[in-house]
């Protein structure tokens, strides 16, 4: 028997009783999260901000609510709205992103806000195709704005929502595999009210009781509709594929220092950490290790620290080189690359990318 075959299908009276359980769980038990509206506003049938919750969905994949708060308060305290965002310049964009990671969403951030508000005045299309056709936003962004934002009947699917549904329907296909059977058990779940507290209460569920560990089936407001739980298999899904080896990259970065100023240089759009301000390195690549000369002849110090950062697809070795003189020119490098000497005590304003912050840290005790 394939085995799709055991997963128990939803009986049509059923799904509405499910979906009624969550929301009434999530009216009582809703996380308070920074980017969303207070139970009394919704009550008073406040909608959400479509620019918040745009913003928070962007800020969340791949990164956890703890680290996407403080950024999500201060982007929204600098750039309240989306035409404000649309009229930042790009490069302090990027650097208020600084630290959490996957800058392509950065990037992809600046050129959506700028279609909303030079495209569409400044207001967010209202349904999935409409957000789905802006830049930057894929299938599960424009699902969750459609749906939170704008109360859509979208199928709204996480990786917890991917977690609660694999376990309650006991999906036993591998993932990525089993995306379409889920996202049709979400779908059938989903109910005619509220599709947007829907997607929350899954969401919520899935972050504190249907836990990828030890979830808290005593607390589930789901329980008793649960096959995984009736079966004592929870933990065991859903089925991750086996995890790849990461390949290992070695590189060095170069710090150029002169009269108190280091030079940092814009790395191109395209690529690893695109468009960031960096310090100047030899080359490595999630495919080939940095091979390049020093950008200058002279006296060098290679330091025996190095920073250890793990990517999404490789892991990287960055040991650290000083500049020891001769004197230079500082006017040498300027324009060149977006080149620009940084005031070193004012390094922590520079908007470094979490791997070129922990090397400029290094260099500076070691300077
Ligand atoms: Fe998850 Fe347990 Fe609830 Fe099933 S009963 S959905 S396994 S928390």
């Amino acid at each position: 028997m394939p085995v799709e075959c055991r997963e128990k299908i939803v009986d049509e009276r059923e799904a509405p009783r499910i979906a009624a359980a969550l929301l009434d769980h999530y009216d009582a038990h809703a996380r308070t999260l920074a980017w969303r509206i207070s139970p009394q506003q919704r009550a008073a049938g406040v909608r959400p901000d479509p620019y918040r919750v745009w913003l928070s969905e962007v800020m969340l994949q791949q990164t956890t609510v703890a680290a996407v708060t403080s950024y999500f308060n201060a982007f929204i305290g600098r750039w309240p709205t989306v035409e404000a965002l649309a009229a930042a310049p790009a490069e302090d964009v990027l650097a208020a992103w600084a630290g959490l990671g996957y800058y392509a969403r950065a990037r992809n951030l600046i050129a959506c806000a700028r279609a909303v508000a030079a495209d569409h005045g400044g207001r967010f299309p209202d349904t999935e195709p409409g957000l789905r056709a802006l830049p930057g936003i894929g299938g599960y962004t424009a699902a969750a704005v459609a749906a939170i934002a704008f109360d859509r009947p979208s199928a709204v699917v996480d990786a917890n929502v991917e977690r609660v549904t694999a376990r309650l329907f006991a999906i036993h296909t591998p993932l990525p595999a089993a995306k379409s059977a889920i996202r049709a058990k979400v779908a059938q779940m989903l109910p005619a009210a509220r599709p947007g507290d829907f997607a929350q209460a899954m969401m919520d569920l899935g972050a504190t009781i249907c836990t990828p560990r030890n979830p808290s089936c005593l607390l589930c407001p789901v329980a008793g509709w649960c096959e995984a739980r009736a079966q004592g298999i929870a933990e065991s899904l859903p089925v991750k594929p086996p995890k790849k080896a990461k390949p290992a990259r070695t590189g060095t970065a170069w710090w150029i220092e002169q009269q108190g100023h280091v030079l940092l240089v814009q790395r191109a759009d395209k690529g690893m950490l695109g468009g960031m301000r960096a310090l100047p390195d030899d080359g490595w690549s999630a495919s080939r290790n940095g091979n390049r000369a020093p950008p200058l002849a002279g006296q060098w110090t290679q330091l025996d620290a190095a920073v250890a950062h793990v990517f999404t697809h490789f892991s990287l070795d960055l040991s650290l080189a000083l500049y020891r003189g001769p004197q230079i020119d500082k006017v040498a490098f300027e324009n060149l690359n977006g080149a620009c000497w940084w005031p070193v005590e004012r390094i922590e304003e520079a908007g470094l990318p979490t791997l070129f912050a922990k090397a400029a840290r290094i260099a500076i005790q070691h300077r």
